[in-house]
């Protein structure tokens, strides 16, 4: 029995791009308006419809929104930002392209969720805001959080990139603090290929992005009564979204119930097959006020086999089933933070132990409830491949 004979095809992501997607950019390049035109502000609309209102500002990826944020608060050397050290480095980047300073904060280990408990013993003179990340779609606690940074005259931003479709008490996930930013890369949630969006509830926030994002102009493109007639009282970068990833992301957005119902679905299922294995540990989802945006399901290997882990990870992209790693490590550990930084020997426990330990396994709209089966048969026979490994060597 078992799959091993019989490859299968379980990729981690894939993008979800049907004929309405085609028809949507087949459109777009049979007109002639490829930046500036009506199909970036539709879009802002459904997605700012879609998390159930505030404003949405499109951009060319949740980095660049990450990054605009930081900007329109003045960063500046010396200032720093609390972010958590499990996350992706474009939270950590979006900080120091500033010249501020990330500083970084350990995870708990029950959702790998930055630790509020850590949060207020890094905050210093200098700290101006917190950047959140629902890892893996998991909400943070965010009531907490808001309370620490009203208490300490900070800013919260949080980084959405996998948490479209995170609820928290109800309210969707980007408009929890200041700000929020999504990522549309395309293994997530909903692609525009690259793009992102930034949403917030402060309108004068909205106004001073939607500037930013276009070179500094005091006048967009809509509000010209006359081409070219503009001017630029400030910095700003060209991080605007173009009309072929607008046009995509309005299709998708009016796909996203299907999307995120069916990672649920998935999830659960693979959630149910996965208790039935010992010698891993799932991280918590869904619970009460905390509603998950299911990115993906990441096991914890029981300590005995950390040292298995590429060899697992091997057995199944052998038979063809994929997995990832959310992430390769705790930022500051990474070489430029660890020059950028000198830190003296602060550690990151528990990011390090997700980071050596998890595995993310799929459950993407592009795969069905037997896929969720076939993953818990391929890590069953994995964990026997290995074990039967080390009774061979010892
Ligand atoms: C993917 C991701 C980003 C970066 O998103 P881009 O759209 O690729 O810039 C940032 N933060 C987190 C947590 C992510 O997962």
């Amino acid at each position: 029995m078992g799959i091993v004979e019989k490859r299968v095809s379980i990729p981690f992501g894939r993008p979800m791009l049907g004929e309405e997607e085609k028809n949507a950019v087949l459109d777009v390049l049979s007109g002639h308006v490829l930046v500036h035109g009506p199909r970036a502000g539709d879009f802002e609309d459904a997605f700012a419809q879609f998390v159930g209102g505030g404003h949405a500002i499109s951009v060319s990826s949740c980095t660049a929104g990450l990054h605009l944020f930081h900007f329109a608060l003045g960063l500046k050397q010396g200032d720093e930002v609390i972010v958590p050290a499990q996350t992706h480095t474009a939270t950590a980047h979006a900080v120091a392209l500033t010249g501020a300073t990330p500083v970084f904060v350990d995870s708990e280990p029950l959702t790998g969720n930055m630790d509020i408990d850590l949060i207020e013993q890094a905050v210093t003179e200098r700290t101006r805001a917190i950047c959140v990340v629902h890892y893996l779609g998991m909400p943070v606690d965010m009531d907490r959080v808001n309370a620490i940074a009203k208490k300490h005259g900070l800013k919260v931003l949080e980084d959405a990139a996998l948490a479209v479709g995170t609820k928290y008490k109800g309210v969707h996930a980007g408009l929890l603090g200041d700000a929020g930013c999504f990522s549309f890369y395309p293994v997530k949630h909903m692609t525009t290929a690259e793009g992102g969006i930034v949403t917030t509830n402060d309108e004068a926030l909205a106004d001073a992005l939607r500037g930013l994002r276009a070179f500094g102009v005091d006048r967009t493109h809509s509000q010209r009564h006359v081409p070219g007639q503009y001017d630029v009282p400030r910095l700003g970068f060209n991080y605007r979204m173009n009309e072929i990833s607008a046009a995509l992301g309005e299709v998708q957005v009016g796909r996203l119930d299907d999307f995120l119902s069916a990672r649920r679905t998935n999830y659960e299922a693979l959630e149910k097959g996965l208790r039935e294995i010992d010698e891993i540990t799932l991280f918590q989802s869904t619970n009460g006020h905390f509603q998950s945006s299911y990115y993906c399901l990441s096991v914890m290997l029981n300590e005995e086999l950390m040292n298995d882990r590429s060899s697992i990870m091997e057995f199944l992209k052998n038979i063809g089933i994929g997995t990832s790693i959310y992430y390769p490590g705790p930022v500051p550990n990474l070489t430029y933070y660890k020059y950028s930084l000198g830190e003296k020997g602060q550690t990151y426990p528990v990011a390090q132990s997700i980071s050596e330990r998890s595995i993310a396994l799929p459950v993407g709209p592009h795969l069905s409830e037997d896929d969720m089966a076939t993953i818990v048969q391929g890590l069953k026979e994995a964990l026997i491949h290995v074990r039967s490994q080390s009774s061979a060597s010892n």
